[in-house]
């Protein structure tokens, strides 16, 4: 299909994390080998990719209304131009994209663009992912959904890309995974996991300035892992461990497998063996059935951890998981909660430096 339309230009726009952005690089390198060229601006660009997210409700309206930009910039434009989709939307409903979005004229799928090499376009940071998809079901993810099942790849093939990457203009190598914990990829003819993909990515590539890594799930980080971020000083000290909550009944109902108690464990362990670290997490407000009191032990956690840094996000119902079934909270009491949740946070800035 994209024979067809070469030699053309290409303008991507991505939403969402960190795995996404990598993923448009890879959308970027397979338009270029077909004979693309990058376009500044959407105007001047014959293919429009949006890459998509879909974790939360807010993520996908803004698709849809960039997708309507595009179209409108197509019906006004003297250029031809085709528009794309690619990502976490298309992967999990297409039938409700080609409803909303009748003028679209195909998708983009990121298990093929993966075959080729990446683009890389961020300055700072050069993207490696390291396995695909999640496993967990948290209930409320879409990710398990919309990326398949977990899969691992090796560490040859890891070594393989570190090894092309230019690090006179990349400051750090950021290993990418839903929950790198539980990597298990192969290696010389056994499997290893993620603490010994450290040590030999950091043995085989002296070139590497810097190395960090997302995402950490709490019940699979080891002491292992741990072990390893104390003695390699070219870890990054900032460790993102999302809770998502501090009440263990949510906990549970959420199926992340640990409780509060195992994770404040874990700071402390990581913070008595790691010197300097900055403990980053993740929280979602306003989960089905989330009491005021629940609610308050969240932010009495947040003012007792001395986190580095607390990214935060309303509940939001994601069709086709488990907790979409559940009874929501009013919007306007997750909104409320989602906002003093901030301003707390907020007001503990100063004392994260
Ligand atoms: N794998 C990572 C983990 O387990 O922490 C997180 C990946 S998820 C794509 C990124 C963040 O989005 C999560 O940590 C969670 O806080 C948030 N998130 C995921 N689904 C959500 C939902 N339905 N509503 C609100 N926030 C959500
Ligand atoms: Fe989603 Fe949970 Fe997997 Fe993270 S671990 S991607 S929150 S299902």
């Amino acid at each position: 299909m994209l024979k067809s339309l070469m030699p053309r230009t290409y303008h991507i726009i991505t939403f969402g994390c960190q795995m996404n952005k990598n993923d448009s690089e890879h959308l970027a390198g397979m338009l270029e080998f077909e004979g693309c060229k990058p376009a500044d601006e959407p105007s001047s660009a014959n293919i429009l990719v949006l890459n998509t997210c879909a974790v939360r409700d807010k993520a996908e309206r803004r698709v849809y209304g960039q997708l309507e930009n595009f179209d409108y910039l197509r019906r006004t434009n003297k250029l031809d131009q085709k528009i794309f989709l690619a990502g976490c939307m298309p992967a999990y409903d297409r039938g409700e994209i080609q409803k909303r979005a009748p003028f679209l004229d195909g998708f983009l799928e990121i298990e093929e663009a993966r075959r080729y090499p990446p683009r890389r376009t961020a300055s700072a940071e050069a993207w490696v992912t390291i396995m695909q998809g999640c496993n967990n079901f948290c209930v409320y993810c879409i990710v398990p959904y919309a990326r398949g099942r977990e899969r691992s790849r090796s560490a040859e093939d890891i070594l393989a890309e570190i090894r092309g990457i230019d690090f006179a203009k990349h400051e750090v190598l950021f290993l990418l995974g839903q929950n790198v914990n539980s990597y298990a990829g192969a290696w010389q003819g056994r499997t290893i996991a993620f603490p010994e993909l450290l040590e030999i990515i950091l043995r085989e590539c002296p070139a590497v300035p810097k190395l960090s890594f997302l995402t950490s799930h709490p019940k699979d980080m080891t002491d292992g892992l741990i072990d390893v971020l104390s003695r390699q000083p070219k870890i990054d000290r900032e460790v993102h461990l999302p809770i998502q909550h501090a009440s263990d009944r949510i906990l549970q109902l959420m199926n992340r497998g640990y409780t509060r108690g195992h994770y404040l464990n874990l700071v402390s362990k990581i913070r008595a063996r790691v010197p300097q670290v900055k403990i980053s997490t993740d929280i979602i407000v306003g989960f089905p059935g989330e009491t005021e009191n629940e609610f308050l032990e969240t932010c009495e956690l947040i003012k007792t951890t001395d986190f580095f840094r607390v990214n935060t996000a309303g509940f939001s119902a994601r069709r086709g998981t488990a907790a979409a079934e559940l009874p929501p909270l009013k919007q306007t009491v997750v909104d409320e909660r989602l906002n003093r949740l901030n301003t707390l946070i907020n007001s503990l800035k100063p004392l994260n430096k």
